[in-house]
């Protein structure tokens, strides 16, 4: 049977405590958070966005999902990982204070904000899975050890995942510094010389010191690089290039493998909501704010692959043109394609407009 993925239309630029309070009455109605028991830990995981970007979804958004899973007498905290790149979500105090920066603070969101993998994302637990890569993953300590989890996750563009939604905010989002290295390790770029001017800007980005100018043309030391792709974010010179061939696969493949790792901890307690505003040609972590699209909607589904799929669908039907034209020109449905392939999950959905509620 295919699951079902709740849409709730919004209009362009529509304000947030107006899409908070649809939202507030859908999952209220449809009782969908009636999974979360009494006592519960719930994680509810988001992405507070880098120093720029914009796109990110509101703290009054989650003020309202406190409040629904307080009345169920359940424990909300929001919650986190660092990253591999520099900027300012690479440990967890420079990213709570981004987070505060951003309006996540407690009297705006009515919940603490707990990282789940420590202070330098090392806090960690293998999960076993049952994976064609791995038979076991990385994730951050406390998403393993909470009872219930609300993904709540932003659809982008993504330079190397194709799309980031729900697959990726648990694949990469969940898991631990160790388990994101694991994910980026073999998608390692290289320099076209010819392009390159020696302007630095790759060098410190780097997270890793693996590219450095040398007599004015960069070099990457492939025993240091990690893959992460932000060489590629920061060069204005077209002078970093990937193998996409090899590498975009490999890594959508494993961002669906850790978000497996998620999954077998979770299973039926666990939501996700994707939001189709503000949808950007980058994702969240880029320091940059280019929206490509009219704003769409609210998806809400208890599969993370039926819901990435409408939405998936939705962002190319509502705007006319395929992702890959708005964003980057890589195949964008290895998280679908391998999800399916798995038996994680379902790429078809049973699409439930919700506009008669309102
Ligand atoms: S950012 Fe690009 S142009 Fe500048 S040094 Fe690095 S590779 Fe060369
Ligand atoms: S060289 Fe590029 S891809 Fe490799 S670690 Fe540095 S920034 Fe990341």
């Amino acid at each position: 049977m295919k699951p079902d993925v709740y849409f709730i239309p919004i209009k362009d630029q529509e304000p947030d405590d107006v899409i908070a309070k649809k939202l507030k009455r859908v999952l209220i109605e449809k009782e969908f958070l009636n999974f979360i028991e009494e006592k519960d830990f719930v994680a509810v995981k988001t992405h507070f966005g880098e120093n720029k970007s914009k796109g990110y979804v509101r703290p009054v958004i989650f003020r309202m999902l406190a409040d629904l899973i307080k009345k169920r007498k359940a424990l909300p905290f929001l919650t986190e990982t660092s990253t591999l790149y520099r900027g300012r979500r690479s440990n967890a105090v420079d990213h709570l204070e981004l987070a505060y920066d951003h309006g996540f603070t407690y009297d705006k969101v009515k919940m603490p904000i707990i990282m789940a993998d420590g202070i330098l994302g090392d806090n960690e637990v293998s999960v076993k899975i049952k994976g064609k890569i791995y038979k076991e993953v990385n994730i951050a300590l406390e998403i393993v050890k909470v009872q219930s989890m609300v993904v709540v996750s932003h659809f982008t563009g993504h330079i190397v995942a194709g799309f980031g939604a729900a697959l990726k905010n648990l694949g990469m989002g969940c898991s631990s510094r160790m388990g994101k290295l694991i994910q980026h390790s073999t998608a390692q770029p290289s320099v076209k010389k010819d392009k390159c001017t020696g302007c630095k800007e790759c060098e410190r980005w780097c997270p890793t010191g693996a590219i450095k100018v040398k007599e004015g043309k960069a070099e990457i030391d492939e025993n240091v690089c990690i893959g992460c792709g932000e060489c590629l974010a920061v060069c204005r010179f077209d002078a970093i290039y990937y193998n996409w061939g090899e590498t975009y696969e490999n890594l959508q493949k494993k961002i669906v493998e850790h978000a497996m790792g998620v999954m077998e901890l979770k299973k039926d307690k666990i939501i996700f909501i994707n939001f189709l505003n503000r949808i950007t040609k980058e994702c969240d972590c880029m320091n940059k704010y280019e929206k490509i699209t009219e704003d769409i909607g609210v998806l809400i589904s208890y599969d993370p692959v039926a819901i990435d799929s409408a939405s998936f669908e939705l962002v190319e039907e509502k705007s006319g043109k395929e992702l890959k034209d708005m964003s980057f020109d890589i195949p964008n449905r290895v998280q679908l394609d391998y999800s399916e392939e798995l038996n994680f999950g379902s790429k078809d959905y049973n699409l439930i407009d919700i506009t008669s509620v309102f």
